[in-house]
């Protein structure tokens, strides 16, 4: 059977699909759940409103078919980390899928018809707590949006120059810390630093006054590479396993004053949240989409003909500090086809000048900004730089995050009746320690 046939919008399941639901048997996201009877993390896959676990299937002898992997199974499905399952191999991870996506398929009874096994293995989401679902080996922002490294060059330079002269020509990117990237649920605690508004004349310490998020995707490297060697463009997009939401944190006044001469720091590492669910590069093959044109041409070792850009539909909601947890407001949709560098592009820019690619490294998109004051992805920008609040339908505004404030981020892709979802990620903000 071809891969590809794990796409086809005229698969279903056994398991009955909500409307809207955002795992269709197309899709089967990997995650990591915590047993909810202390038996400790399970490698998982995500189907309807269910999470099936892999180490009780491997155990009941599901996977036996898939020969070669016959002893590791079991040990991989059982670690707290994907990272793992993704050190077997490519093969290894996509034929466990493969044959995950049978084992669901509704005319197949192997698991369908055994109810105490169906009992075991499928667990509801709501009854189980996610880890993160991968522990990050590197961790790398870019900030490949030209839309946003447009609207912070007007803010923080010059309208007429906002774009810095290399941006065209290489994807932007800074090193990150992989400790404080936490899973989605977990709060967030606003940080303390220095900080010195343009109009004082001398920087203080304390708690965070311009406290923001960042829309990003997220990628996984599953298959590395040896330091000194290089990965060309076309052939980077397998050493990608899959996407997953982002929200990276940002302490803007923090930032603006640490950033000069190199970069992020302490106004970024404080924390970044990871959604639970990892989509699989495979299930997303359905929805490429051109990128931006890109002018001036890129070098050769980053030119790249085809479709490398992912149609998914971004949107950001903000629970005010004291709503219901119901009490949602939208404040941005997007979309990650939007973005001017590709993933393949970021990825073989990284690894051109010899530095190696680990499994389990975490590559961010950068913010994802549109065209639209409606479909920007930070808060700096939706209220630029504070100068438009954000009003809010309880009568309070917005120029940047207040304690107590939750952010949830949620993604999807969705073409001939086939959806496949990111689910999403959520953070609350704690007010400074
Ligand atoms: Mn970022």
């Amino acid at each position: 059977m071809p891969f590809s046939a794990l796409n086809d919008p005229a698969l279903r399941s056994w398991i009955d699909l909500r409307p809207g639901s955002d795992f269709p048997i197309q899709n089967l996201p990997f995650g990591v759940l915590e047993h909810p009877e202390g038996h400790g993390p399970r490698l998982c896959v995500a189907i309807g409103d269910y999470a099936l676990d892999l180490y009780a299937l491997a155990q009941r002898g599901f996977f036996d078919e898939i020969d070669e992997l016959e002893k590791g199974l079991p040990w991989v499905f059982r670690r707290g980390s994907l990272n793992h399952l993704l050190r077997l191999g490519r093969p290894a991870w996509r034929a466990v899928r493969q044959r995950v996506s049978e084992l669901l398929r509704h005319d197949n009874p192997a698991l369908r018809d055994d109810a105490a096994a169906v009992r075991e293995c499928l667990l509801r989401q709501a009854d189980v707590a996610m880890r993160r679902p991968v522990k990050p080996a590197n961790y790398t922002d870019f900030y490949s949006s030209i839309e946003h490294a447009t609207n912070v060059g007007t803010m923080f330079r010059d309208p007429a120059n906002a774009l810095l002269p290399n941006w065209r020509h290489l994807p932007i990117g800074y090193h990150g810390r992989t400790s404080s990237i936490v899973v989605s649920g977990t709060p967030i605690r606003r940080p303390h630093g220095q900080r010195k508004a343009p109009d004082e004349a001398a920087p203080t310490f304390g708690p965070a006054r311009q406290l923001d998020f960042e829309l990003e995707m997220a990628f996984v490297v599953g298959t590395g590479t040896a330091l000194g060697s290089t990965v060309p463009v076309a052939e980077a997009e397998s050493h990608i396993f899959g996407l997953a939401l982002f929200n990276d944190w940002s302490a803007r006044d923090l930032q603006s004053w640490e950033y000069v001469p190199l970069g992020p720091f302490l106004g970024k590492n404080f924390g970044s949240s990871l959604a639970p669910w990892v989509v699989t590069l495979d299930a997303l093959e359905p929805f490429r989409v051109a990128g931006p044109a890109q002018e001036p041409q890129p070098l050769p070792y980053l030119q790249l003909a085809g479709l490398h850009n992912f149609d998914v539909q971004l949107e950001v909601a903000l629970v005010p500090a004291g709503g219901p947890a119901t009490a949602e407001t939208r404040l941005s949709r997007t979309n990650f086809g939007l973005m001017y560098w590709n993933m393949a592009q970021q990825l073989a820019h990284h690894a051109s000048n010899g530095c190696n690619l680990e499994v389990g490294d975490l590559y961010a998109s950068g913010t994802i900004s549109g065209p639209t004051s409606d479909s920007l992805g930070s808060l700096l920008e939706i209220a630029w730089r504070g100068t438009r609040p954000v009003q809010l339908p309880d009568g309070t505004e917005r120029k940047f995050l207040l304690d107590g404030d939750t952010v949830i981020m949620r993604g999807f892709a969705e073409k001939g009746g086939v959806r496949i979802g990111f689910g999403e990620v959520r953070g609350t903000v704690l007010p400074a320690a």
